[in-house]
């Protein structure tokens, strides 16, 4: 469906373009100026983004957030994908979410989306992601 939007076929309310990505507000903001970037090339996830293409994901992200600071003045970001359904993926076209802070706005840090403490030592899953 976000292929639709790149190619202009569905409308949205975009605010930033370049060769890479497009960015555009959420249409169900949880905070005014909730916006998403997204590359141009399909990709569902990040895994599946070809490596040419996520620093210029991450630029975008930049130059949108920039913009979102500018003018509306946030207190902070915070900045974060749901990939795959077990995270709350709904649409499958990677989208990084920009979610303009406000001091008392009733959010909570990313650690408050998920409360699943490891059973197992930090030590030995690092030691299990090294050896991959
Ligand atoms: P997620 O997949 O990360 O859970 O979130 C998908 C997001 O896309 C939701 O926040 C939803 O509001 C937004 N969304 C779904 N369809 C459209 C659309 O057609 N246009 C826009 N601008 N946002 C959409």
């Amino acid at each position: 469906m976000f292929c639709k939007l790149v190619a202009k076929e569905i409308p949205s309310h975009s605010f930033y373009e370049d060769e890479h990505a497009l960015a555009f507000l959420d249409i169900n903001p949880r905070a005014p100026g909730h916006a998403m970037v997204i590359p141009k090339v399909h990709a569902a996830a990040l895994l599946d983004l070809p490596e040419a293409e996520v620093g210029p994901l991450f630029g975008a992200v930049k130059v949108a957030m920039a913009r979102i600071a500018e003018v509306l003045k946030p207190d902070a970001f915070t900045i974060g994908v749901n990939q795959g359904e077990a995270a709350g993926q709904t649409v499958k076209h990677l989208h990084v979410h920009i979610i303009p802070r406000w001091k008392g706005d009733g959010g909570g840090s990313i650690h408050s989306v998920v409360h699943n403490l490891p059973a197992e030592d930090v030590a030995a899953i690092a030691a299990r992601l090294r050896q991959g």
